[in-house]
């Protein structure tokens, strides 16, 4: 398999949970090294951006207002298979469907507040981690 680089965000209401930790321990805990990381405040242009793909969507106003409702912790992911390991990780978008023992059963409360984002396809990834890391400052290790 081949070592993958992926984009992680722990969303508002797992940092208002204080389970940064306990989700960031999953990754390593299967294998995932982070590779970059930060805590930082999203602005609304950001989290539009970002969600851009979603624009259309009936619940894209809901999405952004939830993503700046408070800090994320924006972590790039390496390993092997690491785009498909995290999403495994993650569980289902909407936590009442995820399963047992993934991130979202354990931690998220909706569809909107669902403790996690995860890039989804390897083009993706190369986009999310370019918008959030742009530059030098990522690390392979
Ligand atoms: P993900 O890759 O599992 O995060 O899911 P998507 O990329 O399809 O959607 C991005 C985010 O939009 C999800 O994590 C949810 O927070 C939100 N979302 C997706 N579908 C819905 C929906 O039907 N209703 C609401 N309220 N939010 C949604």
């Amino acid at each position: 398999m081949t070592v993958e680089r992926t984009l992680s965000i722990i969303k508002p209401d797992a940092v208002a949970k204080n389970v940064i930790g306990q989700i960031v321990a999953r990754f390593e805990g299967a294998g995932l090294k982070v590779a970059a990381a930060k805590l930082v405040q999203l602005s609304r242009a950001e989290a539009e951006q970002f969600y851009a793909v979603h624009a259309a969507r009936p619940f894209f106003k809901d999405l952004v207002d939830f993503m700046v409702s408070g800090p994320v912790f924006i972590q790039v992911l390496e390993g092997e298979g690491a785009i498909a390991k995290n999403r495994d990780l993650m569980g289902a978008t909407d936590p009442k469907k995820a399963a047992a023992g993934t991130i979202r059963a354990d931690f998220a409360e909706s569809i909107d507040a669902n403790a996690v984002h995860g890039s989804d396809a390897p083009e993706t990834a190369a986009v999310e981690i370019a918008f959030f890391f742009p530059g030098l400052n990522v690390y392979s290790r």
